[in-house]
């Protein structure tokens, strides 16, 4: 035993506490399931009861069991469960997987019995995965450990499951198996009272025989620290994770953008932080697994296409077009060669079509050239079975040239996987990953694809700003806390961005309208004069912005007004008026545990119609900034477009970094909105902030 989780993915004996002779219940579903898999060692079932179960003598405790015991299932009512676990530690078991449910999830009676059976736990050193939960599985042919009460039996593989959900993981494997694909080790932790996902992954990342991770989560206990672990897995191989809760409609109630528009996308953000692979639907993930952990990482996004027929073809090309690769034509050389190679009728570009008569020389031939041209990065392959051509034989090619060359291979199989058992039989066992719809195999591709671009992903640089100035930034926030109060002023506001060098348009606060006519004259004409009040959330929406004041004598009229029309309680803020260019919104959200989530993207209907917006979350590298500059759909616009001038980018990256700097170094800044922004081509200022505590 080499890892603290060697004893549960590779227990040598296993105890079954709550073992039970009536087949429709989990003590007696986990006993058949150990024992249809073929655990390679010893299974106790543990009641008081009853002498044997399913043929296995049972003991009345664990500590009546002769020999070591690596793992134990606890499957009795919560109320017993801390007293079994004393026994298990007494007996010197390793680790205990507690199906039962009825602890946390059920309240605090539920949760002081978990704590209960955890810190009993933690006295013997006992590692605990669940409650609530299925368990594990491990298809390695040494161990067979078929821990779970699930019902399906993965055959061996490279592809490893950890699940918060056993629902969602039972469909995954399920999935997997449906697919003919071997599956290598399985959990579902449930509660996580104990062993967390972040160790789960950590133990798969280590495992040599895993190739590739499949994740669900909800939620992670330690965000930061799953970002470190999964962050190294990543770099080795992928993890593939289903993007769950990302709708909330609570965050619509929020006072600013960032709070609406950020919603609960931090899982989404996380697994992005980490380099995982995310997607929206299961199937797409499942797919894109079987491609990646079979074939190596492509080194570029180009694909060259062999088909024997022509439709799929132009399907699959759409999708793999739509995707972001590309498809470059052959070079000469190819062609020359398979002019001689290929039969009359065969199409000789990318995609290369062999015509649906080409037998396995024509496809050796095919893989040969495609493979050794320097501008594809990959295969994709059409094949169909036609009745007339020796089909063993061109798999049979397909699987030397796919193992001789270090290219992926993709396959859009079509046949009777029943007819043709044969050719499926040896695509399956020269691991070729075969797909039923050419548009299935090339979003399987994208994600070799992806992955690639995550591996070999610059490392984005974190830069540390010294020129700031914390300590006026702690008094500000350090008063305002003290007297209970979440909305800052604008003057707090401005003073805050001053203090972390981000640029402001010239601004001053007053109260009365005399200083408001000083003050513009100040900044100069033309001027912007807004109410400054905690009520006040959306200044215009009540009349408290007045934008491009000409004279003192139009400022001293507006003011008057305002103060007649929202109370002689507010302040001003009068501001140096910017033409409008580009408006640009930045902002910040605290997500609990994971720091900020930091916003980029273009003022006006773009963030209010289109929610165009980007997020990274903090702390932002320089590589990052750009990305989210870069990722909206209207970076056209910030190139400059059609004649349109373009911003800095340079600024505007900047500014991104120092907000995430500033949500950094004050996580008790809730949400910060910086909308808008007014951009040119040299300058950036803030025109409006807002800080909510
Ligand atoms: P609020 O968002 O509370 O309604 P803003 O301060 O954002 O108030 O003002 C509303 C709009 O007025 C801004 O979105 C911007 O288009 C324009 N605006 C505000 N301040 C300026 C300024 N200093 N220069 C030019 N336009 C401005
Ligand atoms: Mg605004």
């Amino acid at each position: 035993m080499n890892d603290h989780l060697d004893a549960l993915f590779k227990p040598r004996s296993v105890a079954l506490i709550g073992a039970s002779a009536k087949e429709l219940s989990i003590g007696n579903v986990i006993v058949k399931n150990l024992l249809h898999y073929q655990f390679r060692g010893p299974v106790f079932p543990i009641n008081p009861k009853v002498d044997e179960i399913r043929g296995l003598k049972a003991y009345p405790s664990v500590l009546d069991v002769p020999g070591e015991i690596d793992l134990a299932h606890i499957v009795i009512p919560p109320p017993f469960v801390p007293e079994e676990v004393e026994n298990c530690g007494k007996k010197g078991i390793k680790a205990i997987i507690i199906n039962t449910a009825g602890f946390k999830e059920m309240g605090a009676e539920g949760q002081a019995l978990e704590d209960d059976s955890l810190a009993r736990a933690r006295k013997y050193g006992i590692r605990i995965v669940g409650p609530n939960c299925q368990g594990i599985i491990n298809s390695d042919p040494t161990i067979n450990a078929y821990c779970n009460f699930t019902f399906t039996y993965p055959d061996p593989g490279h592809i490893s499951v950890v699940a918060q959900s056993g629902g969602v993981g039972a469909v995954i494997m399920q999935a997997f198996f449906d697919m003919g694909i071997g599956q290598r080790m399985y959990a579902s932790n449930g509660n996580g009272s104990d062993v967390s996902i972040t160790e789960i992954v950590s133990y798969y990342g280590k495992d040599d025989e895993t190739r590739a991770i499949v994740l669900y989560a909800e939620s992670l206990n330690d965000p930061l620290e799953f970002i470190r672990v999964a962050k190294e897995v990543t770099a080795r191989k992928p993890i593939l994770a289903i993007t769950a809760g990302r709708t909330d409609k609570g965050a619509e109630a929020s006072r600013s953008h960032i709070g609406g528009l950020a919603g609960s996308i931090s899982m989404d953000l996380i697994y992005k932080k980490a380099g995982i692979l995310n997607f929206s639907s299961q199937d797409d993930l499942c797919q894109a697994a079987v491609a990646l952990s079979s074939q190596p990482i492509p080194k570029g996004n180009k694909v060259g296409i062999i088909t024997n027929t022509g439709g799929p073809s132009v399907i699959a090309i759409d999708e793999l077009v739509s995707c972001g690769l590309e498809i470059p034509p052959l070079s000469d050389r190819a062609k020359t060669i398979l002019k001689e190679t290929m039969f009359e009728s065969a199409s000789i570009h990318n995609p290369l079509d062999v015509v649906a008569t080409a037998g396995p020389a024509q496809f050796k031939s095919a893989f040969e050239v495609m493979l050794s041209e320097p501008q594809f990065d990959s295969i994709y392959l059409n094949f169909v079975t036609p009745p007339f051509v020796d089909c063993e034989s061109v798999a049979r090619e397909i699987v030397a040239a796919a193992k001789a060359g270090t290219k992926p291979v993709v396959c859009n199989y079509m046949t009777d996987k029943q007819k043709w058992s044969g050719t499926s039989a040896i695509l399956k066992e020269g691991e070729i990953p075969c797909f039923d719809f050419a548009e299935t195999a090339a979003r399987a591709l994208h994600s070799l694809v992806r992955y690639h671009g995550i591996r070999s992903a610059k490392e984005s640089i974190v830069k540390t700003f010294d020129d700031i100035d914390r300590e006026a930034v702690r008094s500000i926030l350090e008063k305002a806390l003290s007297r209970g109060r979440e909305v800052l002023t604008a003057g707090e506001v401005y003073a805050i961005l001053e203090a972390y060098r981000i640029p402001v348009a010239p601004w001053a606060v007053v109260h009365t309208v005399d200083q408001v006519c000083d003050a513009a004259n100040r900044i100069g004409f033309p001027v912007v004069i807004k109410a400054d009040s905690e009520q006040i959330i959306h200044k215009s929406d009540v009349g408290g912005v007045a934008v491009n004041i000409p004279d003192v004598q139009k400022a001293e009229t507006v003011a008057e007004t305002m103060k007649k029309n929202l109370g002689d309680g507010i302040h001003f803020l009068v501001q140096k008026f910017l033409p409008k260019e580009q408006e640009l919104i930045i902002g910040a959200k605290a997500s609990v545990g994971v720091g900020h989530i930091i916003m980029f993207g273009l003022g006006g209907i773009f963030v209010e119609i289109l929610k165009d917006v980007a997020f990274c979350l903090t702390p932002v590298g320089d590589t990052e900034s750009m990305e989210m500059i870069t990722s909206v759909k209207a970076a056209p616009l910030i190139e400059g477009f059609r004649g349109g001038k373009g911003i800095n980018k340079a600024k505007a990256m900047e500014i991104i970094q120092r907000i995430s700097m500033l949500g950094t170094d004050f996580p008790a800044i809730k949400e910060l909105d910086l909308n808008p922004l007014v951009a040119y081509e040299d300058e950036i200022s803030v025109v409006d902030a807002r800080i909510i505590l």
